[in-house]
């Protein structure tokens, strides 16, 4: 199984790193041609604008999202997220816009800017270590969307189909489970084609 991570900027070195410790391949990804032979995707947290515009000059931005469309298994943590969204309810920019979720970004403000909690996490685990960093939330999601997470209130993790998306930081945590759980993700994708 080979796992790419989008490794223009942010926290791309975290994940490399878990999915080494999990014996996983992961290939990082620079340019279209890297993303020829991967199974699954993870876009990682940092700047979602500055992301957003890296994929497009380095003409990654088509082929990522045909291949999103066409089912390729994508995770994207943090501003990852804000990639996916259709919308994004404080900025009119949409960058990958495949996955069917509004998101605000930088969501809970200057003052909680950044914190740490554990909660459940459905189909993953209890007690999920979470670690948010000027994060988004996820404010309204469509019927076909299961959210898997709500904390105060908000949705910090949802999954449509082929995409999963989490508000906060698992791989700056030593709690593996949602990477595991991506990875299985990977595995059923690759039984079914
Ligand atoms: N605040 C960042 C953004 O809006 C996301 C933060 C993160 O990925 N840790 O792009």
């Amino acid at each position: 199984m080979v796992i790419g991570v989008l490794a223009m900027q942010g926290a791309y070195e975290e994940h490399i790193n878990i999915l080494q410790d999990l014996d996983v391949s992961p290939v990082e990804i620079r340019n279209k041609n890297d993303l020829q032979n991967i199974d699954g995707i993870i876009i990682p947290g940092g700047e979602s604008t500055t992301m957003g515009k890296l994929i497009r000059t380095l003409d990654i931005y088509d082929d990522l999202k045909e291949k999103i469309e066409s089912g390729m298994p994508v995770w994207g943590t943090c501003a990852g997220m804000i990639l996916l969204a259709k919308s994004i309810c404080n900025d009119d920019t949409v960058h990958l816009g495949t996955m069917d979720i509004e998101v605000k970004r930088n969501a809970y403000g200057r003052q909680l800017g950044s914190f740490n909690t554990k909660s459940n996490v459905k189909g993953i685990g209890e007690d999920i270590e979470m670690v948010f960093i000027r994060a988004p939330y996820i404010e309204n999601v469509d019927d076909n969307v299961e959210v898997l997470s709500v904390v105060d209130n908000n949705i910090v993790a949802a999954k449509e189909n082929n995409m999963l998306v989490t508000s906060f930081h698992p791989e700056l945590t030593s709690d593996y489970r949602v990477h595991k759980y991506f990875l299985k993700m990977v595995e059923e994708n690759n039984k079914g084609s």
